[in-house]
């Protein structure tokens, strides 16, 4: 099967399960964990920020940011299609007993005038607005990227307002691979970074978790609240490692491989529209005539498989495990459909 269900589907390869066999191990929990320590520096380092914290997933370091970045009876102000909204089992209700303002952006992308409508006045009577969170790229936006210059001027507001601003990075490396971007000038305009390796970076498990130094210190005991404490995560951690000296080069081939499955899809007859491509997700929405469960299964029964992601839309995400052959071989059976 080519499985473009998702870019967590990946296996690990050869290369980094012999990283993970022979990683140095401790007890995380302890701090002795050193391969842990070295990714959690790495990133850091990376980004541009001065403490990272490792995370058994992207949902778990969404969660920690915003339980350190709000209080109870607080608002978080974020896009409606965002993944810690959407996607994270109403975490933050449970979780940090705040409440969620959501804002309508273009494909995801929110910007300081939706934002700064939204701030609600000092007065008892309203949650008070503490926290924005950002997704970059956006998952239900397509893909779609904030470049830092769309990202400076949010910063700017979030200061000015006292409010904290997050970014759930989940696919961050495939932003900064579209907009060019560097890492390391993103540590000056966030509070916390949430950075997933399981994503197109192609590792099995984990996510981390970017901040000062005074909020990691903080996020490590909502992070043992949450049992997230992990004992000898070292192995995980050095698929990480692994990941982020391999696999973020080679996300242009996803990104290339997303566009020339876009362009295919555009010519089928029952296509009403796709998104714009910009990263390595494809999302488009078919016209009435066509059930899109059949169409599901039509492409499933040539070895293929998509996923639903709404009334009649459809998501391509492609990723480490897709080569060019596997994208030939879709783009043939594409073309087997009516045009
Ligand atoms: C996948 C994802 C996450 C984290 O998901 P986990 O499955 O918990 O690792 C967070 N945000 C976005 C946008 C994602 O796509």
């Amino acid at each position: 099967m080519i499985d473009y269900r998702s870019d967590t589907v990946t296996k690990p390869t050869k290369g980094m399960l012999d990283a993970m066999f022979s990683a140095k191990v401790g007890d995380d929990v302890f701090g002795e964990d050193e391969t842990v320590n070295t990714l959690e520096r790495k990133l850091a380092d990376m980004f541009g920020m001065e403490d990272a914290m490792f995370c058994p997933s992207g949902t778990m370091s969404n969660q920690i940011a915003i339980k350190c970045f709000t209080q109870p009876l607080d608002e978080v102000i974020t896009d409606q299609t965002s993944h810690v909204y959407k996607y994270e089992g109403g975490g933050i209700m449970f979780n940090s007993g705040a409440s969620v303002k959501l804002l309508n952006g273009e494909r995801g992308i929110i910007t300081t005038s939706l934002i700064e409508s939204e701030i609600n006045p000092t007065d008892f009577h309203y949650p008070k607005s503490s926290l924005v969170v950002i997704e970059n790229t956006v998952n239900r936006g397509g893909g779609a990227c904030y470049k830092l210059d769309d990202i400076e001027p949010i910063y700017h507001l979030c200061k000015l307002k006292n409010l904290k601003l997050h970014l759930d990075g989940a696919r961050i490396f495939n932003a900064l691979q579209t907009t060019k971007d560097e890492a390391i000038d993103y540590g000056q305009y966030f509070d916390g970074i949430s950075v997933c390796l399981s994503k197109g970076l192609g590792a099995p498990v984990g996510s981390v978790f970017l901040a000062s130094k005074k909020t990691i210190n903080y996020a490590r005991r909502v992070r043992k609240v949450f049992g997230g404490g992990m004992r000898q995560a070292g192995f995980l951690a050095a698929a990480g490692i692994y990941a982020l000296e391999n696999n973020i080069e080679r996300l242009k081939q996803d990104h290339l491989h997303a566009e020339v499955i876009a362009e295919s899809l555009q010519k089928l007859s029952f296509v009403k529209n796709i998104m714009p491509v910009e990263t390595n997700i494809v999302i488009m929405e078919l016209n009435e005539q066509k059930n899109i469960d059949e169409f599901v299964n039509e492409l499933k029964e040539q070895g293929i498989l998509c996923g639903t992601f709404g009334k009649q839309m459809v998501r391509f995400v492609t990723h480490l495990d897709i080569n060019s052959k596997d994208v030939d071989f879709t783009l043939n059976a594409i073309n087997k459909f009516e045009h």
